[in-house]
């Protein structure tokens, strides 16, 4: 998803915060004055060096699923469901009504006395629990199932407790009241939430394989906004289903079965399987969506699948079908007049091999344009484009920017992993499915880099959304300066926190994003991790975060790591104990606070008392600014020369294990004259103001530097 709003939000929010905190930085220094002079002294620091271990990864190592070397452990697991859907749309009611198969293959090695059931659609009641930020919707009748078997056995179906009186919803509590009674039955329990559970006479073997059928409708949500993933139709001619079949919860190493609701901001967790799909719509209606079309000769008209040949030889778009080729006979095929129906439909095939989720979009007056990507080792694969005809200019430069970002994330990360990539046109905008980006040309770099993050490295987005939002946010900075022909440049993005930091509405990234509360869900899941790994890269290089990402990425494809996976993966990766990094950024919101405190040349050293305030520790880097002159400047150890007349010395983290709040850097580069100290010159560690970095204090400092995440570089001084 995207959440640009929220971070232009959120940078307002800084710059309020920014304004505060000057003027208590007088308070500070104050209270600093106090303590030279005698008064009580606050208490030096005590630096947390391990990762916090939690008990779902307790188990997990107990267990052998995963360990610390942040790869799948020799007993990992993850069970795997197989859907096969029959889903017929009806635009006259907005109603879509289904029957699915799924085939759980328990691969745990636990006996299951449940099912979980995801409903999503039942977040339309209007009364189920919903997390702010808050989005509106069209209030519906939810998730309506009218059947479901367990290994062919009928599930007891408990209608939920205020059933209304709509017809929908009689016929479940009649289907209900046939099926009650019998001794041994599974029965399914309907909170008013978007969990249901199955309760079983029998548990489910380990290694065995279930079968549950599901009988099922919904009415697709119209809104009154747009822009987000609760509205998923425009009257009754565009339709962009999502969560809109209902799901096997995951069953995994960590939780068991994953129940937690599906309150609207926070996303998903879902299993990977095959995905057999027959969406049956009114002819002429064009259907889109995850994986490939399997009936092209049934549904698509001859000059369409001529059009389509053309497509992977070249850059350019190609028409399939354009606004002037409209209904049965033009923009698709001429439909089988139904008996008792009152229109021609067509039934539109689809398969996907091992995906997490499955999406698809359907309007009366789609254009349909393709284009291209071509991946590294694995050649051309085709980008589809569908639209409103009064829509075009969003689309426009929608095909180059999705190549870009399939071109480039395959580079960056692996290779694209699907047959395809289509972008959909419709009121969900900003939101991501396996091969279908719910987005035109604006979102279209972030969405698509979601290909990789949660579909392929498949991230629980409920609680660790950091991993998705996040990792995808601080790759979206390198394909925005790949397609200008710019270096990356990440300086400023890990200072810039410190202006956030101390804010008691902030939840830790450890926290469960679905919690993280209506002023900080897209600082903590979006923005905060690119100035996490600024600071990494601080410490280790930015190329070093990167390849270190990249195989902790190709170690996990088609799992489900954890965080505790990435942390000690990149620990071992990096070749490097990161415990106190992980630690301060993901389990609190801490921040550095540096500041050189004084600096006093004396026999030919200069001392340089470095001091930092916050609980965050980071190494001490220093950028020492030497005046013209003839005398040799002494080679340190530790220090690199940038140019001929600037050092950049640096002591390591360990320095501050100890406890200490400050730190004499002893500068021994011989007689000449120092014109400048800077600390932290690329601007990568925490700091509330920096300002106070450098040495002699600049007489009128400026503006500190403002704003961060988003897709804007923070700015840093030269
Ligand atoms: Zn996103």
């Amino acid at each position: 998803m995207n959440y640009l709003d929220s971070t232009t939000l959120h940078e307002r929010e800084m710059l309020v915060r920014r304004s505060l905190l000057l003027s208590l930085v007088s308070t500070a220094s104050l209270t600093l004055q106090a303590a030279a002079q005698g008064t009580p002294r606050l208490p030096e620091r005590a630096v947390r060096r391990d990762i916090p271990i939690t008990n779902s990864i307790r188990r997990a190592y107990a267990a052998g699923t995963r360990d610390s070397t942040g790869r799948p452990a020799r007993n990992y697991w993850q069970i795997r469901t197989d859907y096969t859907i029959s889903a017929r749309l009806d635009p006259a009611t907005s109603r879509l009504s289904g029957r699915e198969t799924v085939v759980l293959h328990n691969n745990s090695p636990d006996s299951l006395a449940q099912i979980v059931l995801r409903l999503d659609p039942n977040i339309f009641l209007g009364n189920t629990p919903q997390a702010a930020p808050w989005v509106p919707s069209e209030v519906t009748d939810g998730m309506v199932i009218t059947r479901v078997t367990v290994n062919g056995a009928a599930v007891e179906l408990e209608p939920p407790p205020a059933a209304s009186a709509d017809g929908a919803r009689a016929a479940q509590a009649a289907a209900a009241a046939q099926n009650a009674q019998v001794p041994n039955q599974p029965r399914m329990l309907f909170g008013k939430t978007t969990v249901a559970r199955v309760n079983l006479p029998t548990k489910l073997l380990p290694h065995s394989t279930t079968t549950v059928e599901i009988e099922w409708n919904h009415k697709i949500p119209g809104g009154p906004g747009s822009g987000h993933r609760m509205t998923q139709r425009w009257a009754d001619t565009l339709y962009q289903p999502t969560q809109w079949y209902p799901r096997l919860a995951v069953y995994d190493d960590l939780r068991g079965w994953d129940t937690e609701l599906y309150l609207g901001p926070s996303e998903f967790y879902n299993n990977f399987g095959r995905f057999d799909v027959r969406i049956d719509v009114p002819a002429g209606w064009i259907v889109s969506g995850t994986g490939v079309l399997q009936n092209p000769d049934e549904v698509l008209t001859p000059n369409a699948r001529e059009r389509i040949k053309r497509v992977l030889a070249t850059d350019s778009i190609t028409r399939i079908v354009g606004p002037e080729e409209v209904g049965p006979g033009q923009a698709t095929q001429r439909g089988a007049p139904i008996a008792g129906e009152d229109g021609d439909r067509l039934v539109w095939h689809f398969v996907a091999d091992t995906v997490n989720d499955f999406a698809w979009a359907t309007a009366k007056k789609y254009v349909w344009d393709m284009t291209r990507a071509t991946i590294p080792g694995k050649g051309p694969v085709p980008i589809n484009m569908l639209y409103l005809p009064g829509r075009a200019q969003l689309y426009a430069r929608a095909g180059s920017v999705a190549r870009h970002a399939l071109e480039f994330y395959s580079k960056q990360w692996f290779p694209y992993q699907f047959p395809q990539l289509t972008l959909q046109d419709g009121p969900s905008a900003g939101m991501e499915y396996p091969m279908v980006i719910n987005s035109n040309q604006g979102a279209a770099d972030h969405e698509t880099g979601h290909q990789w993050w949660p579909m392929v490295v498949s991230n629980n987005e409920t609680w660790y959304g950091w991993m998705d939002e996040g990792f995808n946010q601080y790759m979206n900075v390198l394909s925005d300066a790949d397609a200008a022909n710019q270096m990356a440049n990440f300086n400023g993005y890990g200072q810039s926190y410190g202006g956030v930091s101390g804010a008691e509405a902030e939840p830790p990234m450890m926290w469960n994003a679905n919690y993280d509360g209506p002023g900080f869900y897209g600082f903590t899941t979006y923005s905060k991790t690119p100035l996490m790994l600024s600071m990494l890269g601080g410490i280790v290089g930015d190329s070093a975060v990167q390849r270190a990402h990249r195989e902790w990425a190709q170690m996990w494809m088609f799992r489900h790591p954890s965080p505790w996976d990435y942390m000690f993966f990149m620990n071992n990766a990096l070749k490097r104990d990161l415990g106190w990094f992980w630690y301060y950024w993901l389990f609190t919101t801490e921040s550095v606070d540096g500041s050189i405190q004084r600096s006093a040349t004396a026999g030919g050293t200069t001392t340089v008392t470095v001091r930092q305030d916050g609980q965050m520790p980071s190494p001490v880097v220093l950028e020492v600014k030497f005046a013209p002159g003839s005398s040799a400047i002494r080679p340190m150890r530790n220090a690199v020369m940038k140019d001929s007349l600037t050092a950049i010395i640096t002591y390591p983290v360990d320095v501050w294990f100890s406890g200490n709040k400050t730190f004499d850097a002893v500068l021994d580069f011989g007689s000449r004259r120092i014109q400048r100290i800077r600390l932290d010159p690329s601007c990568r560690f925490p700091d509330r103001d920096p300002s106070d970095n450098v040495w002699p204090r600049a007489a009128a400092p400026g503006e500190p530097a403002q704003g961060q995440g988003g897709r804007r570089g923070p700015s840093c001084p030269a």
